[in-house]
C-alpha cells in the first residue's frame, strides 16, 4: 500500500531514504523538506566502511559516486615544521612500500557536497524516468527552506504535522533525518530524553576549505599542538584544501558559539588555535572568508529507540557514531536501507515495519558506536613531543599496532563489517 512520508533533512541519509522507497514503490508520495533555502552541497570528505560500499552499490550509485573520488594516497602525521613522522596507506593497501597499511583514508573518498547530489539527483532522475514511462501516482518532491514546527500523532492513523509557516497537513509516517541537532528527536521524545540520548565526547570540530597551496599533495597530513588542538589537512588533488580543526580547549566558549553568526563562531576557533604552530596562521586567515565552515561539538546519540509512534529517526538523528568513528555516512545508509526494506517487507503493516527497523538497528548502531581507540588529544608541550617522537619511533620501527591506537576511526571495522547486511529483494534494486 503506497504511503504518505515526509523527510526531514536532506543531508545525506533523508535523500538515501527517499531514494531506496521510491525503488521500492513508486506509488510512495514522498515529500523531503530541508531547513535551508538551498541543498547543503558543503562539507569535507566522507568515506564508506564495511556496508556502506554494498548498499550504494545495490543502489546502482557506486559508478556516479566513484566519478568524484578524491584521489587522496594515504596519510601522514607531521611536526612543526611539516616534516613526516608516520606515513600510512590506503586502506585494503597494505602492500604499498614504505607505508603502513591505512588508518585515515579509504578506498573511496568522497567530498559530502557531491555525495548528497549524486544521491538528490538520482532519486529526482528515477522520478522523471517513472513519469515519463506513464507511471501515474505517487510523487517525490525536496522542499526547501521549511521545517516542521509541530507534530500530533494520531493512534496508528499517521502524524498531523503544522510547518514553520503555519501549513498543516497530515502523513503516514514521518522520519526524521535531519543531523545529530535533530529537531524531530526533541519534538518527538522530548526534551529530557533527547538531551540524555546526547553523549557528548568532550571535543569541538571545525571544518572548512582554504585555498590551495603548493606544498599541499595528496597526502592527508596530521598535526598534533598542545593544548589539545590537532590539525587535519587534506587535498586529494582539488583546488581547494580541505582543513580541520580538532579542539578540548576553550570548550564552553566554542559550544556557546554554536547557534550564533558564523563571524561569531570563527572568532572563537581563531581565538582557540592562534599559536597551535606547524601553518595554523594560513588555515587562519584561509577560514575568515571561507564560505563553507561548518563546527559542531563530537557526540554520539544513544535513543533507548528509533521510534515512537509513526515518527522514525534514521542517521546521525537517530544514533550519530560521531565523526570519531568515521562511520555516520555508513550508518546514515544502513538505516535508510533496513528503513526502506522493512516497510517494504512488511507492507502494508507500518507499525510492524518500524518495529523490525528497531530491532535490526542495534547491532550495527551498537557495533558502529564503539570507540575503543584514544579520544584525548595531547595537552603539554611534552605530551605532543611525546606523541610526535612515539610516532616517529612506531612508524620507523613499522610498529602498527601501537600507531592505530592513536587512530579511533581504524578500530573496530571488522566488527561492524562482520554484521551481515540483511538482504530485500522487495527494495528492486541493482543487485
Ligand atoms: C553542512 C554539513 C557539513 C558536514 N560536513 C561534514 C564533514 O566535513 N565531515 C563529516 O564527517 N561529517 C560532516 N557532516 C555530517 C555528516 O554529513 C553526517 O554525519 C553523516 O553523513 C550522516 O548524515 P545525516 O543525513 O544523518 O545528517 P546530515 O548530513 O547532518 O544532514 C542533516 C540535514 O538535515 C537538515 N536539517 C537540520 N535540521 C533541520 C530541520 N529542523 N528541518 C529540516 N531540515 C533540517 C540539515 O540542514 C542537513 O541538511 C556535515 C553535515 C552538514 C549538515
Amino acid at each position: 500500500m503506497p504511503l504518505k512520508i515526509l523527510i526531514v533533512g536532506a543531508g545525506v541519509a533523508g535523500p538515501a531514504l527517499a531514494f531506496l522507497l521510491q525503488r521500492a514503490d513508486p506509488l510512495h508520495h514522498i515529500t523531503v523538506i530541508e531547513r535551508a533555502s538551498a541543498l547543503r552541497a558543503t562539507g569535507l570528505q566522507l568515506d564508506f566502511k564495511a556496508q556502506g560500499m554494498p548498499i550504494v552499490r545495490k543502489m546502482g550509485l557506486l559508478d556516479a559516486m566513484r566519478a568524484h573520488r578524491v584521489d587522496e594516497t594515504g596519510a601522514e602525521v607531521v611536526g612543526a615544521k611539516g616534516e613526516s613522522l608516520a606515513r600510512y596507506g590506503i586502506r585494503g593497501d597494505s602492500g604499498t612500500e614504505g607505508v603502513h597499511s591505512g588508518a585515515v583514508t579509504n578506498e573511496l573518498e568522497i567530498m559530502r557536497g557531491d555525495m548528497v547530489k549524486v544521491i538528490v539527483d538520482a532519486s529526482i532522475a528515477d522520478r522523471k524516468k517513472l513519469e515519463e514511462s506513464g507511471g501515474r501516482g505517487g510523487g517525490l518532491k525536496y522542499v526547501f527552506g521549511t521545517s516542521v514546527k509541530g507534530v500530533v500523532q494520531k493512534e496508528g492513523e499517521g502524524v498531523d504535522v503544522t510547518f514553520q509557516d503555519g501549513r498543516e497537513e497530515s502523513f503516514d509516517l514521518v522520519v526524521g533525518a535531519d543531523g545529530q541537532n535533530s529537531r524531530t528527536r526533541k519534538m518527538v521524545f522530548g526534551d529530557e530524553v533527547s538531551r540524555e540520548s546526547f553523549k557528548e565526547l568532550g571535543s569541538q570540530v571545525a571544518y572548512f576549505n582554504v585555498p590551495r597551496a603548493e606544498t599541499d599533495g595528496t597526502l592527508a597530513r596530521m598535526f598534533f599542538a598542545a593544548q589539545s588542538r590537532a590539525i587535519l589537512v587534506r587535498n586529494g588533488g582539488r583546488p581547494q584544501t580541505q582543513v580541520y580543526l580538532f579542539s578540548q580547549e576553550n570548550m564552553e566558549k566554542t559550544k556557546a558559539s554554536y547557534g550564533k553568526p558564523v563571524t561569531e563562531q570563527k572568532a572563537v576557533w581563531e581565538e582557540t588555535f592562534t599559536g597551535a604552530g606547524w601553518q595554523t596562521e594560513r588555515f587562519l586567515e584561509g577560514m575568515q572568508t571561507a564560505d563553507d565552515f561548518y563546527a559542531h561539538q563530537l557526540a554520539q546519540v544513544k535513543l533507548p529507540a528509533l521510534y515512537k509512534g509513526r515518527v522514525v529517526l534514521i542517521g546521525d538523528a537517530g544514533y550519530c557514531p560521531s565523526v570519531m568513528t568515521g562511520k555516520g555516512t555508513t550508518s546514515a545508509f544502513i538505516g535508510a536501507y533496513v528503513l526502506a526494506g522493512e516497510l517494504a517487507r512488511q507492507a502494508p503493516n507500518v507499525d510492524a515495519a518500524l518495529g523490525s527497523y528497531n530491532e535490526v538497528m542495534k547491532e550495527p548502531v551498537k557495533l558502529a558506536q564503539i570507540i575503543s581507540g584514544n579520544v584525548s588529544l595531547p595537552s603539554s608541550s611534552l605530551a605532543v613531543w611525546c606523541i610526535r617522537n612515539g610516532l616517529w619511533a612506531a612508524s620507523s620501527l613499522g610498529i602498527d599496532k601501537l600507531v592505530m591506537r592513536l587512530m579511533p576511526e581504524q578500530k573496530d571495522e571488522k566488527e561492524l563489517g562482520g554484521w551481515p547486511l540483511p538482504e530485500y529483494p522487495e527494495l528492486n534494486l541493482a543487485e
